[in-house]
């Protein structure tokens, strides 16, 4: 009989706890700043880095403590980030937690609304770009060893194969600028890196210039990209 009670006694204190808990995590649980969240949405989301930060998330909790500037994020420029991100921190909190509510805390949707009814004329996000895959990214390394200009410019780039130049991949962007199919402008993230600046120089070397920087550096990356830097 007392083994009975045991069990029970233990049984009632389980779900007590259990029920105290549910309570307690549903009224003291931490709520996602919305102003961060929607930032974050206004954001393009390839954490190329070319803001300075480690990534979106970083830049948005930035930008909603005043420590970054609205027009920080290189690649959002072109479709309209700063702008958005203004109408974001020129309104209240209160108003954008109703907003997020309001919205299913979608911060999609959130943002759409805020955008809409602030009258301000905002252009529309370009798609996201399409990250390239492990394949196509190796792929394109390997075809660098039949081209020493492209080796070049490859080792000055980001390498952060981030899409946004339309290549997939650092790589294929090189061969490409190499051959002067594409132009080095388009690597966004690496204007902070002066990569248009080192393209331009690479592209007036002559060809036995650089193959001496294949031949001193045994064709390593971080030892010809130390050749660009000054
Ligand atoms: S520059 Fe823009 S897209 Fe790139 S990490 Fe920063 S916020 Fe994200
Ligand atoms: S070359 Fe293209 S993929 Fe590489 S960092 Fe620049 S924009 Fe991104």
């Amino acid at each position: 009989m007392t083994v009975v009670y045991s069990v029970l006694f233990m049984a009632i204190l389980g779900i007590g706890a259990g029920v105290f808990l549910a309570f307690a995590s549903a009224k003291f649980a931490v709520k996602s700043d919305p102003r961060i969240t929607l930032i974050e949405a206004a954001l393009p989301g390839v954490n190329c880095g070319a803001c300075g930060f480690p990534g979106c998330s970083a830049f948005a909790k930035a930008i909603a403590e005043a420590k970054a500037p609205l027009d920080g994020c290189i690649p959002g420029k072109r479709s309209g980030v700063p702008e958005k991100l203004k109408v974001i921190m020129d309104t209240d909190a209160e108003r954008l937690t109703a907003l997020y509510e309001e919205s299913g805390e979608d911060p999609e949707k959130a943002l759409e609304k805020l955008l809409s009814s602030s009258g301000t004329e905002v252009k529309a996000a370009p798609p996201k770009p399409k990250r390239p895959t492990q394949e196509e990214i190796d792929s394109y390394k390997g075809k660098l060893k039949e081209n020493s200009r492209a080796a070049v410019v490859f080792a000055i780039l980001p390498n952060i194969n981030c899409g946004i130049c339309g290549s997939p991949g650092c790589a294929a962007f090189a061969i490409k600028v190499a051959n002067k199919e594409e132009n080095a402008d388009k690597c966004v993230p690496g204007k902070r890196q002066n990569v248009p600046e080192k393209v331009a120089k690479i592209m007036a070397l002559s060809q036995s210039e650089i193959q001496k920087i294949i031949e001193d550096t045994s064709g390593e990356s971080a030892e010809i990209k130390k050749k660009f830097e000054s």
